[in-house]
């Protein structure tokens, strides 16, 4: 059985814990039986990423779930980073439409440098080096914005991105492991994200194994979301854990520790 692990090079979500870096925002880094995939790289990704000798040449693929700066901050720096300079063709990037177009944040000078860049469209299929995955449904948060569910051989893997919560959001998603980014501890209709009221929500209608939290904002984090994951795990039957900065988590363990935990 291959191992897959997940480092997280940052769990800080929305603008100021970000801008005053009360949590590093540098995205996650998987290592999938191998094949190593970079999502959603904050500002201070590279610096993150050097510092737990995560070598960016070994990528194969960028992903960008969407482009607020809280998840594309070190995008250009990544793709230069993961081409060695530009100096070696190699690795795919996966964007949406509006992250190459219009107010892009991808600069241009590099978009020759890694061997492909995919343009994400809802609901479809797509593959990096042997790994199948598909996107979620369009998620309604401001900028164009999709979900993906990576189909490994032991696990499925969803990371469910920053959306206000709409009645079809759940069944776009499946799998043994959700990462989802909870900005919000309570639910408030003016913001266009994730509370912990919806991700009980998520959980009951998902179903799967285990969750990890991450992407936390000001309430969150002042809610302690160790404790939170606690009480979730709790009420829901479903083992759930709060990401920290720098940790890495064993995903097949944490899938069949939530396994042993529901029988
Ligand atoms: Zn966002």
């Amino acid at each position: 059985m291959a191992d897959n692990f997940v480092t997280f090079l940052g769990t800080a979500g929305a603008r100021i814990v970000m801008a005053k870096q009360l949590l590093a925002s540098g995205g996650m880094w998987f290592n999938l039986g191998g094949v190593q995939i970079l999502i959603d790289p904050g500002p201070g990704c590279l610096v993150h990423a050097v510092k737990k000798k995560l070598d960016p040449t070994k990528l194969s693929a960028i992903m960008l779930s969407h482009k607020h700066l809280d998840h594309c901050g070190d995008i250009s720096v990544m793709i230069e980073a993961m081409t060695e300079g530009g100096f070696v063709k190699r690795g795919a990037v996966f964007v949406p439409e509006d992250a190459l177009e219009n107010d892009p944040v991808i600069l241009k000078y590099l978009r020759g440098f890694p061997r492909q860049i995919v343009v994400l469209k809802e609901t479809q299929s797509y593959r990096v080096d042997g790994i199948p995955f598909e996107t979620s449904v369009r998620h309604k948060h401001g900028v164009e914005t999709y979900g993906l569910i990576l189909k490994l051989p032991e696990i499925t893997l969803s990371y469910i991105p920053d959306t206000v919560y709409f009645p079809e959001l759940p069944s776009s998603y499946s799998g043994d492991v959700l990462i989802i980014n909870v900005v919000r501890f309570a639910s408030a209709d003016n913001l266009m994200h994730l509370s912990i009221p919806n991700v009980k929500e998520l959980l009951r209608q998902v179903k799967p194994r285990a969750a990890i939290l991450t992407h936390f904002g000001m309430t969150m984090w002042k809610a302690r979301p160790w404790e939170v994951a606690e009480q979730v795990t709790q009420e829901t039957g479903i083992k759930v854990v709060a990401a920290r900065d720098g940790q890495t988590i064993d995903l097949n363990q944490l899938a069949s520790r939530g396994q042993t935990q529901e029988t």
